[in-house]
């Protein structure tokens, strides 16, 4: 196995919380994310999944660097990257981009496509003229985009045109890791597979690692070779994404997966409903914090916290009874 281009080891970010109204001293924490560990090798493509409010965005923000985490590592192509700040940081930042869900809220309306996507090929590759002319138009061909959309401002173009944009700004750079935070969320179904089939290519041709945050487990299992399933700031459940759908061990992930549309209805499967709302991520439920919705929970569930439990070297869940 070649070296992890990222390494979360044990990371954890929590928000502090004001007191309620009326109430003085201790202020809670938000756990967003709890002691989170993950490879992502060179060439790869991580999922992450998890009900809205697991925490996926903000492990994807801490494995970028975009927040500070609270404690644990953040490892870059061998790279001790935690408390980088200032100049060093911005100096790793070309090889670690994100896309997010919602383009026209992540470009800038007043400028063109064109200038966007140039923008940090000036900046930060210090191309000018006739190069950065030339890299423009290679950058749109290479998402699919004609360079004749360069004069258009993103309100002028469709949605998949923009996440287009938006994923020719953030390969200008040559990153090594691009995180895609729902980024094909917001899109038509049909307009989600031609950029799904981009990202793919761009793997392809680029060698690029994805960390690719999609709540759709048919396009998960598409993209992605590996995925971790989040709940309440834990990654219950990881493995090859074939392991983890056909034959999810943790009843989170069963219970995901028992939710999400079936592509084909004669595929028969145990229904497994989840009760209830996720348990606040200030106020913990004691032991595994699943218990409160799980359908197998017994009493050990509440005492103790569950083992990590590893079925293969590639694969383990968090799960008293999983083993
Ligand atoms: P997901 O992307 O899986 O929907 P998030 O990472 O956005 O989850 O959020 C995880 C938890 O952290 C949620 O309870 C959310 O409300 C909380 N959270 C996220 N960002 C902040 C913040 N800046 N301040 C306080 N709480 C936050
Ligand atoms: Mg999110």
């Amino acid at each position: 196995m070649s070296s992890p281009l990222l390494s979360l080891e044990d990371v954890s970010k929590h928000y502090p919380v004001a007191a309620g109204r009326g109430r003085r001293g201790t202020r809670g924490h938000v756990r967003a994310v709890d002691g989170v560990s993950l490879d992502i090798l060179p060439s790869e493509t991580f999922a992450l999944v998890g009900e809205s409010g697991s925490g996926k965005s903000t492990l994807g923000r801490a494995a970028l660097r975009l927040i500070d985490v609270t404690s644990g590592a953040v490892r870059f192509d061998g790279r001790d990257v935690t408390g980088l700040r200032g100049a060093a940081l911005r100096r790793v930042r070309p090889s670690m981009q994100a896309v997010f869900q919602d383009p026209l809220g992540s470009l800038n309306p007043r400028l063109t496509a064109g200038a966007i996507v140039a923008e940090p090929l000036a900046v930060l590759g210090g191309l000018r003229g006739s190069e950065l002319d030339d890299r423009v138009d290679e950058l749109f061909r290479s998402v699919g985009l004609d360079p004749s959309r360069r004069a258009s401002r993103p309100r002028a173009l469709s949605g998949g045109q923009r996440q287009r944009v938006s994923i020719a700004r953030a390969i200008a750079l040559r990153p090594r890791l691009v995180l895609a935070d729902e980024a094909v969320s917001a899109l038509d179904v049909s307009v989600q597979a031609q950029i799904v089939n981009l990202f793919a290519d761009l793997r392809e041709s680029m060698g690029l690692a994805y960390l690719f945050i999609g709540h759709g487990l048919p396009v998960v299992r598409h993209i992605a070779q590996r995925v971790g399933v989040m709940y309440l700031g834990r990654m219950v459940e990881t493995g090859a994404v074939d392991e983890v759908f056909d034959d999810p061990r943790h009843p989170y992930t069963r219970a995901l997966i028992a939710a999400s549309p079936v592509p084909d209805p004669r595929v028969a499967r145990e229904r497994i409903v989840l009760g209830g709302e996720p348990p606040s991520p200030v106020h913990l439920p004691s032991g595994c914090r699943f218990r409160t919705r799980c359908p197998i929970a017994r009493d050990v569930c509440a005492r103790e916290a569950p083992p990590i439990v590893r079925l293969s070297p590639t694969r383990s869940v968090e799960c008293h009874l999983a083993a």
